[in-house]
């Protein structure tokens, strides 16, 4: 299957992509995991995109486009792949359709998580993520068993630089503006399903299983 995972940031797509990747057994593509790692590594694109990551803003479309390009050209995409945080933009979303047509493959799902921006900046502030695995956790949503330790692998956890409230506020616009013409793009093609992110977290999921079966809205 090849899935797209939507919502502005917060919404619950990396809790939900580890979800869907566990059970459908599919290479996890998070743009922003892969920007996190290129900087922590010290590589040229780690250097270039930190700058705009600080402030809140998007990383230029070429940069984005060329990490997903040769990403989505490994094997283990063959059979399949889920992006998490990409496209986030429309010319995204175009130079993904003209990428898969050279494969000879489509987006079959695009999954939109909706929540309000109040309940947003809660969940961004709150978050912590583990060192090891990536996992997010949330002091108050979704806490882990033992404060400051990653259930999976005992990790410890952190917070990202960029969600303190001031990027927070700065990411949650930038999205929003991007969003809209993005999701009439994937609606005139039938592959866009809303779903309401404000439910608990297995309740959401329980609703993209069943979209992902052929069950859903
Ligand atoms: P995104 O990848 O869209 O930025 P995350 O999956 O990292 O979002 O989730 C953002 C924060 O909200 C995390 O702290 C996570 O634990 C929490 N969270 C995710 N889904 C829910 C939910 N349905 N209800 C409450 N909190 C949630
Ligand atoms: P969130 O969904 O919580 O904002 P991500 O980890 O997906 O977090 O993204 C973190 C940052 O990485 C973004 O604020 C942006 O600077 C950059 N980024 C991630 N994905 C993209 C993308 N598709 N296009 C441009 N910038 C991106």
């Amino acid at each position: 299957m090849n899935i797209i995972v939507m919502g502005l940031p917060g919404a619950g797509k990396g809790t939900q992509a580890d979800n869907i990747v566990e059970k459908y057994d599919t290479p996890h593509i998070s743009t922003g995991d892969m920007f996190r790692a290129a900087i922590s590594e010290g590589t040229e694109l780690g250097i270039k995109a930190k700058s705009y990551m600080d402030q809140g803003a998007l990383v230029p479309d070429e940069v984005t486009i060329g990490i997903v390009r040769e990403r989505l050209s490994k094997p283990d995409c063959a059979k399949g792949f889920l992006l998490d945080g990409f496209p986030r933009t429309v010319p995204q979303a175009e130079a993904l359709d003209a990428l898969l047509s050279d494969m000879g493959r489509k987006i079959e799902y695009v999954l939109n998580i909706e929540v309000d921006p109040d309940e947003l900046v809660k969940r961004l502030t709150g978050r912590r993520i583990c060192k090891v695995c990536g996992t997010s956790y949330h002091l108050q949503f979704n806490p882990p068993k033992v404060e400051g330790v990653c259930d999976k692998d005992g990790g410890e956890l952190y917070q990202r630089e960029d969600d303190n409230p001031e990027t927070v506020k700065n990411r949650l616009e930038v999205n929003m503006t991007q969003t809209a013409p993005l999701l009439a793009f994937y609606n005139a093609k039938n592959v866009l399903s809303n779903i309401d992110g404000h439910q608990d977290i297995d309740d959401v999921f329980k609703e993209l299983d069943a979209i992902l079966q052929g069950n859903g809205q």
